[in-house]
Formats: C-alpha cells, structure tokens, sequence
C-alpha cells in the first residue's frame, strides 16, 4: 500500500494541525502558488512533503514539486531508487538531480569549511531549479529545534543574534524561502517518520557526524539534563528580545 494511504493517526493531525497554523501565521502559501519542496531524503523532508500534500482547511490551493539533490557523496548508493519509486508511487511531480557537490565541498583547497560552500551551492541549484519550473515558494524543512541550533551557532560562531525566519523574502521579493515545520518539535517528526515508514535516505556526508550543528544538539542534549525547558526557554527567548538591554557601541579590545 501506498505510504500516503495511511493517514489520519493523533499524531498526524497534531502535526497538520501546527503546520496549518504556521503557515498562516506567517501567510506562508498563497492561492496558486507554486511550492518547490526541497526533499533531501531526511526524515524531516519526507514529512513536510506528506504534509504538505495532506488537505487543510484553511490554506489556499498550490502545487507542489519535490526536488532532491543528490550530493554524490557515494555513488554506489541505491536508496534514491527507492526515493523515486515513493515520488511515483505517491503521485508527486518531482526532479531528482545527481551532483558532484559533496565532494567538491570535500576538495583539498576547501578542507576547512566545507558546509559553506555545499550549502552554497545546493541552494544556487534549487534556486535556478524553482526559476526554471516557475516556483515562487521554496519549502525548507528545518523545524523548532533547527531554529533554536541556529541561533546558538550564530551566536558561538558567527558573532550574531539570529536565526531561520519562518518565511523569507529572497530575489527581491520574487521567491520567498518558507519553513512550515517551524513549529514543529524534531522529535515528534522522527516520531512520525517511524509511524509511516517513509524510505529515508542515510546522510553518506562524513561532515554531518561533526558539523557545528551536531555539537550544539549534543550540548543541548547535556544541559536539557539538568533544565529540561532549556530548548523552549531559547525559543520563548526569541519572542522577548529586549533591545534596550543589548549594547549597541561596545569596542573590542584587540
Ligand atoms: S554536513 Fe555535509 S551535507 Fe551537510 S552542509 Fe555540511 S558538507 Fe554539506
């Protein structure tokens, strides 16, 4: 049977239920629109898609294209098959791309930070991807937790106060990047993943075991023993930001 066939548990109506509530918070999708779903294979990709595909009460109609971008990080990996043959299966309209962007970012002259230049150059492609099927939203599936590890990365690494905005204007307001899960807790998402058995494809990027990001969940994992409401004290924090209290002309003593 078809996985999207089985719908309709507690949790997938909690789950809609969040995602429809972001996504008119944030006036994410408008009658038309065309949403281009960025589906790396993760777990969290697989369930924006069948989100986003279920029927919702108060959000306009809109297409949606899936698009994976195989980072060629092994080429003798076979579970894409498996990810077209769900795309087909669940009648989504969708590009599958291989690329050589891995292991570019990998190279010898780009050893030292090969995020940045993989994030890079994953994004110009889905970019000239959604201009090329004429999509004006580009679906990301970075949810709560995502949003709350950013903001710490800034904040330890790149000497800034922000994070993911739920929806994004980019290209002058020609596109806008949107984040529908951004409600949505990680561990409610792994949680329906394993309910519905999508075919989540593994992460084959060495970096990913050692990314900024992975020490961040795992420090948060440490403290959330000791305060089990650090996670939501960070996200509640974002809505409380006291500028007053944030000083504006401070001089670094170098
Ligand atoms: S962890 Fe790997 S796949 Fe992810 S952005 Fe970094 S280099 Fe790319």
């Amino acid at each position: 049977m078809p996985v999207a066939e089985k719908k309709g548990t507690r949790l997938f109506h909690h789950l809609k239920k969040w995602l429809e509530l972001a996504i008119m918070d944030y006036a994410m999708i408008k009658e038309g629109d065309r949403v281009l779903v960025g589906v790396s294979g993760g777990a969290d990709s697989l369930a924006l898609l069948d989100l986003l595909k279920a029927s919702m009460v108060f959000v306009p109609q809109f297409s949606v294209l899936a698009v994976n971008i195989d980072m060629g990080f092994d080429p003798s990996y076979s579970d894409y098959d498996l990810l077209e043959t769900y795309l087909k299966v669940n009648n989504y309209t969708y590009v599958m791309e291989k690329t050589d962007i891995g292991p570019l970012s990998h190279s010898d002259y780009n050893r030292k930070n090969p995020c940045y230049l993989c994030s890079r150059l994953r994004r110009k492609r889905i970019f000239q991807i959604a201009d090329e099927k004429k999509c004006n939203k580009i679906a990301l599936a970075h949810h709560k937790d995502d949003i709350i590890e950013t903001l710490l990365i800034n904040l330890f690494y790149g000497r800034e106060i922000c994070t993911m905005m739920p929806k994004q204007e980019i290209f002058q307001g020609s596109m806008h990047i949107i984040r529908p899960l951004a409600y949505i807790e990680e561990k409610l998402i792994k949680k329906y993943v394993k309910e519905r058995e999508f075919p989540t494809i593994e992460n084959k990027c060495t970096t990913s075991k050692t990314s900024k990001r992975v020490y961040i969940k795992k420090l948060l994992q440490e403290l959330e023993k000791d305060n089990k409401d650090i996670r939501e004290n960070i996200y509640k924090a974002l809505r409380h930001v006291k500028v007053d209290y944030l000083p504006q002309n401070m001089r670094d003593m170098k």
